[in-house]
């Protein structure tokens, strides 16, 4: 009995033992392998990529790592490092790629990244990359010549480029305008209308820039001349307590959360807040639009019969028993004609917005294609529906006075790549003519 119980214990503690010495071998030595991640996909390298790659082993810590180019069995050093010691767990490293520094060619290549950890049986990974390297620079040619802008106008730029190309348009005044295909064959051909700073002067920055899937740029400066020096109008607006008090109890009613305030503090937020807030909202929606021209190259609709009441630019000052009420510029022009009158589409296009918005009022807005837009306020009903395509001259609502508005007017806009411009230059076909459709016949068919 206690020979067997003693054989038994023995056993027991060998069958430990066998268990246990495996085990523990198997967790002094470390197995785990270590990681590398990038932290972008990586397809596509052009004339200089950087790329961040973080290397993790949570256990001995990072021994060595080595990254490297292959490209038709040649491999070309990238980076490498070994570090001094154990308990690196993380290391990222920022890469910098320079296919023709390191003497790559441009074509097919793989991107190779190695790591090895401290633990003695020298883990490893490695990661293995197919990438394309195009260090082709696009070459940029300008083919508009004139560029005679107005302050607050419109400038339209032909440029044609010789690769394709990801991003493609004009920096003006801090913004990014998108240029739009005409034409494609060996060399692309865009057009790219732009808005032209309220306050723009000499050392205004105009340029074309195009960028490429590798991440090469290119850009081609625009020269250009001012025409005038216009100046903006200064406005006082004197408004009653019954113009106060209606707008407050207007909105207020048609949003609760306007509440609880007095009317000139409504007002306030009517004018500051919420026409911020929806001018915002009109961008959004018109910096998205067709690629095609829609419009039919005939001058825009001025809507006939009608009063001009406030210019495009006017800085205007609410006064309220000599409480400022706010501040800002008129984006648009207000036409007045009798209560309710027609409002025609200016020009052909797609109907992308016809609701209520805001201080605007029922709004319609149109996209006229390569980003113009044009947008009718305060109107008293609106005949069309996103979505709808309409014809230059289509009655599309009538006039009214919804929104922030005195009095039964409409309010029109041109928008251009998300910037309201002025909308005269468009009503003129000569303007047209000289800097839109002479432009547009330099592309070739
Ligand atoms: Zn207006």
């Amino acid at each position: 009995m206690t020979n067997k119980s003693g054989l038994s214990a023995v056993s027991i503690l060998l069958l430990i033992l066998i268990i246990a010495i495996p085990g523990l071998i198997y967790y002094l030595l470390e197995w785990e392998k270590p990681q590398a991640a990038l932290d972008a996909d990586l397809t596509i390298i052009g004339q200089k990529k950087e790329v961040a790659v973080t290397f993790t082993d949570a256990r001995s810590g990072i021994r060595d790592f080595k990254v490297t180019i292959v490209q038709n069995q040649s491999e070309f050093g990238v980076a490498s490092m070994d570090l001094p010691g154990k308990g690196t767990f993380e290391k990222t490293v920022n890469l910098q790629i320079e296919p023709k520094k390191l003497g790559i060619n441009d074509g097919q290549a793989v991107l190779k990244i190695e790591v090895r950890d401290f633990s003695p049986l020298k883990n490893s990974a490695s990661l293995e990359l197919p990438v394309v390297i195009d260090t082709v620079v696009p070459r940029v040619s300008l083919l508009t010549r004139a560029h005679n802008v107005n302050p607050g106008g419109t400038c339209l730029a032909v440029y044609s480029v010789n690769k394709k190309v990801e991003k493609s348009g004009v920096e003006c005044g801090g913004r990014f305008f998108q240029g739009y295909p005409a034409s494609g064959g060996a060399a692309t051909v865009y057009v790219c209308y732009f808005a032209v700073p309220r306050d723009v002067n000499r050392s205004t920055l105009m340029a074309v820039s195009v960028e490429d899937a590798a991440g090469n740029r290119a850009g081609v400066s625009i020269p250009f001349y001012i025409r005038t020096a216009h100046k903006f109008r200064d406005d006082t607006v004197s408004v009653g307590p019954e113009f106060v008090k209606g707008k407050a109890a207007q909105f207020e009613q048609a949003d609760s959360r306007l509440g609880g305030r007095l009317p000139e503090e409504t007002f306030r937020h009517l004018n500051t807040t919420l026409r911020e807030e929806n001018n915002a909202k009109i961008s959004s929606i018109c910096s998205v639009s067709d690629s095609k021209q829609l419009w039919d190259g005939s001058s825009f609709i001025r809507m006939p019969n009608t009063a001009t009441m406030a210019l495009f630019g006017d800085r205007r000052t609410y006064r309220y028993q000599g409480m400022d009420m706010g501040a800002s510029v008129h984006l648009g022009i207000d036409l007045a004609s009798t209560r309710a009158d027609f409002v025609p589409a200016a020009n052909s296009g797609i109907v992308v917005y016809a609701d209520d918005l805001g201080i605007y009022g029922n709004t319609v807005i149109i996209d006229h294609g390569q980003g113009i837009f044009t947008l009718y306020a305060h109107l008293s009903s609106m005949t069309v529906s996103a979505g709808q395509q309409v014809m230059r001259g289509v009655v599309i609502g009538n006039t009214g006075s919804t929104g922030f508005a005195g009095g039964d007017h409409l309010h029109f806009s041109v928008i251009v790549g998300g910037e309201f411009v002025n909308p005269i230059e468009w009503w003129d076909a000569h303007w047209i003519r000289d800097n839109v459709t002479s432009k547009l016949e330099l592309i070739p068919m």
